[in-house]
């Protein structure tokens, strides 16, 4: 089971997502405790303001350190071995291998940064990592926070929370240590605008199927994605 407490100042970004199968099965699998926290339930009466102008100037709002700061300890105060981690552009970039990292947490803190990002001291007192999900500026860690949880959670689901890499799927280790986009894959028709599904996939032949899907997952990534080489 992993316990996973979200800090956001858009919980109802979630409400589709957490509404999905994959994670209701998993809540109701026992694979997934998943919390929100509004970050504005922590900012101080009448007006709840959660966000300053920055020190020297400059474009945009940041996030008051104040109530993100109590909203954090709310949060380690209930996932008191969590670790927690602000999505952040400026973050380690986030990939399969950082899933596969993350899966056997079993606390997990999940800061959502808004306007043009968090008082820097918030990140030093009380973030243990800041992960990005790509070289591009995002309006907020909502999305990058789900691309989080869905990744780590579909290596729970399908392998009933043995944090195990798929096997044959795209950037999972092949059993000489490669990661590999996937091969092609065919389904019914055998023959669809003139095109045949390859005949090793037909044949039954086992062995021969696996040594093609790895030959041909080899030459999508050497295609495709030549750096993962
Ligand atoms: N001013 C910031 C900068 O230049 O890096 C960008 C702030 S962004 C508009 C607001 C929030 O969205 C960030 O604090 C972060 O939580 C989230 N965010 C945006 N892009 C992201 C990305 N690529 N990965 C993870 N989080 C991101």
């Amino acid at each position: 089971m992993i316990r996973i407490e979200v800090l956001t100042l858009f919980p109802e970004l979630f409400a589709g997502f957490t509404s999905s199968s994959l994670i209701k099965r998993a809540q109701q699998r026992a694979l997934l405790d998943l919390n929100f926290s509004n970050i504005r339930d922590f900012a101080a009466p009448p007006h709840q303001q959660v966000d300053d102008t920055p020190y020297g100037g400059g474009a945009g709002m940041l996030m008051k350190p104040e109530p993100l700061a109590a909203a954090i300890e709310n949060a380690k105060s209930r996932l008191p071995t969590a670790k927690t981690i602000l999505l952040s552009p400026a973050g380690r970039l986030f990939n399969q291998s950082v899933a596969e990292e993350l899966c056997p947490v079993q606390q997990l803190i999940l800061v959502c940064g808004r306007y043009e990002g968090v008082d820097q001291r918030v990140i030093d007192l009380l973030i243990d990592e800041e992960i990005s999900i790509g070289d591009y500026v995002l309006m907020g860690g909502e999305v990058p926070a789900m691309v989080v949880i869905e990744a780590v959670l579909r290596l729970k689901t399908e392998v009933l929370g043995n944090c195990e890499s798929i096997k044959d799927e795209s950037f999972a280790p092949t059993a000489t240590g490669e990661r590999l986009l996937e091969a092609p894959q065919y389904t019914r028709p055998p023959e669809f605008r003139g095109l045949a599904v390859p005949p090793v996939l037909l044949s039954g032949n086992h062995k021969e199927i696996k040594d093609w899907r790895l030959a041909q997952a080899r030459i999508a990534t050497q295609k495709k994605r030549p750096d993962l080489l």
